[in-house]
């Protein structure tokens, strides 16, 4: 395996992380990760440089662009809408394409007879 694999691998694992979190904070990616504070960083100032966060201010957390679909798990910038259910205060994030979002979900496990 190639050192930029294992990059890479990281970046898409950190890109999970806050798009899931919905918090971009070299803190809680060092944290999530098991990683030290600087190999944090260096992952969100990729994610920075990708246009996925923003950049850094202080020690405060970075903007979040990237969203994820609480549905079939897509991860991208666009194309989302939240569904509210205001009676159990409930909000989520799915794709905006219905038909697209239900062929991404992964067939329901049937468990054996
Ligand atoms: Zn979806």
């Amino acid at each position: 395996m190639t050192t930029a694999t294992v990059i890479e691998q990281q970046v898409d694992e950190a890109l999970r992380l806050v798009a899931t979190h919905n918090l971009a904070a070299a803190s809680a990616v060092q944290r999530w990760m098991r990683i030290s504070f600087r190999d944090a960083s260096a992952l969100l100032d990729e994610l920075e440089r990708r246009g996925y966060v923003g950049p850094a201010e202080g020690s405060r957390a970075r903007e979040v662009f990237v969203r994820r679909c609480e549905q079939c798990g897509r991860i991208g910038k666009r194309a989302f809408h939240t569904l509210a259910d205001d009676e159990h205060g409930i909000r989520i994030t799915v794709c905006a394409n219905k038909s697209a979002c239900r062929k991404r979900r992964p067939a329901p496990t049937h468990p054996a007879a």
